[in-house]
């Protein structure tokens, strides 16, 4: 038997129907595909039933990672690190399917360091990942809702998203307490060049910090009042955060490390 770690957010997906759903959203067959946060494999044993050409499994856990070793013997690599400390863009010459059912602040906070870290190639094709609903809600959010914010543009810069399904407390164990949504990444054949992604970071966290105040005070703050921009951008200041869409705070970005070149 098995006792989840709440401290390493271990709910064990267990609905059949949920893991044919999430293994049915893209090609599996001879791909390389990793899996983060395998757990006890009830998700791993359905990726190899299709027959990938590769698996590569990511799991903190050290007895987790036993359990792991004795059930899947040689069709399976095995990583016991932390995800966050992997440098996933080396970690692959091929490009990867990823699956993750993670501890929800750490789907976060990868999804973020992905996007952010990624170079010129994108080293995934297709990032299939559980989030908490609300946390999802605010990812896909489109501009003018009021979950528009920082998280919905940094996704969107680069990753076209798409929501496959809500899942249910039931469909774990042990049960969470919240909503969770499963969502699907794939990179963008065109998106905004912006030359250091920390600067999209550091744009919309100073834009979002009080998202019901006009815009006037952060843009003053990082472009100094310049009216050329705010005509070139067809910009308003006296509109609040969430009503600029997603290519305006790109070229806003642009301008911004304009400025600074
Ligand atoms: N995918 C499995 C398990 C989900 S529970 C399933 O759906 O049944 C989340 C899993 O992520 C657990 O196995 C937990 O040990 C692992 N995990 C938590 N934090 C991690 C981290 N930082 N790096 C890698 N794995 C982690």
């Amino acid at each position: 038997m098995i006792r989840a770690k709440k401290s390493l957010g271990q709910n064990f997906l267990i609905d059949k129907n949920i893991l044919n759903t999430i293994t049915s959203i893209t090609e599996i067959k001879n791909k390389t595909v990793l899996e983060i946060g395998p757990g006890t494999g009830n998700l791993t044993s359905v990726i190899l039933s299709y027959k990938p050409r590769k698996l590569i499994v990511i799991e903190k856990d050290n007895f987790l990672v036993k359990n792991l070793k004795e059930n899947f013997q040689d069709n399976l690599t095995i990583i016991n690190e932390d995800i966050l400390n992997i440098d996933e863009s080396s970690l692959f010459k091929e490009v990867v399917t990823v699956f993750g059912n993670l501890p929800y602040n750490i789907s976060t906070e990868i999804l973020s360091k992905w996007i952010i870290n990624l170079k010129d190639k994108f080293w995934f094709d297709c990032l299939i990942l559980m989030f908490q609903k609300e946390v999802a809600d605010r990812i896909i959010a489109k501009f003018n809702t009021s979950n528009y914010g920082r998280l919905s543009i940094i996704s969107n810069w680069k990753l076209n998203i798409k929501k496959i399904c809500d899942i249910k407390p039931e469909s774990f164990s042990p049960k969470p307490k919240i909503d969770s949504s499963l969502l699907c990444f794939h990179p963008k054949k065109n998106f905004t060049k912006i030359k250091n992604p920390k600067n999209l970071e550091k744009l919309t966290r100073i834009f979002f910090n009080q998202r019901r105040k006009m815009i006037k005070k952060p843009f003053n703050q990082l472009f100094n009042g310049n009216k050329k921009i705010l005509e070139k951008l067809n910009i308003d200041l006296s509109l609040r955060p969430q009503n600029l869409d997603f290519e305006t705070y790109y070229k806003l970005v642009n301008e911004f490390e304009n400025l600074r070149s």
